[in-house]
C-alpha cells in the first residue's frame, strides 16, 4: 500500500489508518500486505478547478513503481478522486493489472455533515479496497448485492455490502493462485 497525497502533504492518509487497513485487507485476502513509507505525489494529476485527482494517471504512475513479483500496489488517499466521465469515484483499478487506488474522502461521515466515525471509515475503506483488489484479480462486478464486488456509487450501498466475496467471486480469486 502506498500513501497518495499532494507534495504539500495535503490528502495524505494517516499512517495509523493505513496500518489498520493493511491488517484487515491481509486477513481477508489471506496474503501479506505492507505499507510503503515513500508516498506518491499526486500533484501531476490534480485538477485545480475540480479540486480532485484524476485516478487513471495515478494507476499508471503506481504501475511504474518497483514492486515485489506478483504484488499489487494499492494507493490510498484522502484526496477526492474522479474520472472525466464521472463526478467522482471511490476508487479505480486496472482489470488484471498490478495497480489500484482508493479514496477515503467520501467514505468519511464528516463529508456528509455527520460526526466522525472511525470504525465506519475503516469498514468502508476495507470494502472499497477489497473491491478494487478484486478487479486487479480479474473480477468484474457481481450481481449479488451482498458481495463486495457489487457496484456501489453511494456509501449506503457500500454499507450493505459485506466485507468479503460471495462464493462465486471467492472461487474465481482462489483459482488465480
Ligand atoms: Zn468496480
Ligand atoms: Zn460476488
Amino acid at each position: 500500500m502506498v500513501p497518495v497525497g499532494l507534495a504539500s502533504g495535503d490528502g495524505l492518509p494517516e499512517l495509523e489508518l493505513m496500518d489498520r487497513l493493511a491488517a484487515e485487507a491481509a486477513r481477508v485476502m489471506q496474503t501479506d500486505c505492507q505499507v510503503e513509507t515513500q508516498s506518491l505525489p499526486a500533484d501531476f494529476a490534480f485538477d485545480e478547478i475540480r479540486s480532485q485527482v484524476w485516478s487513471t494517471p495515478l494507476l499508471a504512475k503506481l504501475q511504474e513503481r518497483r514492486r515485489p513479483y506478483g504484488a499489487v500496489l494499492l494507493g490510498v488517499t484522502e484526496l477526492d478522486l474522479y474520472v472525466p466521465v464521472l463526478t467522482f469515484v471511490f476508487g479505480e483499478a486496472q482489470l488484471r493489472g498490478p495497480a489500484a487506488v482508493v479514496s477515503a474522502h467520501r467514505l468519511r461521515e464528516e463529508y456528509y455533515g455527520m460526526p466522525p466515525n472511525g470504525p465506519s471509515l475503516v469498514e468502508r475503506l476495507l470494502k472499497e479496497t477489497l473491491h478494487e483488489l478484486g478487479h486487479t484479480q480479474g473480477l468484474k462486478h457481481c450481481n449479488d448485492w451482498r458481495c463486495v464486488m457489487s457496484s456501489a456509487h453511494t456509501v449506503e450501498r457500500i454499507d450493505i455490502r459485506q466485507a468479503g466475496f460471495c462464493p462465486t467471486c471467492a472461487r474465481a480469486i482462489a483459482s488465480r493462485f
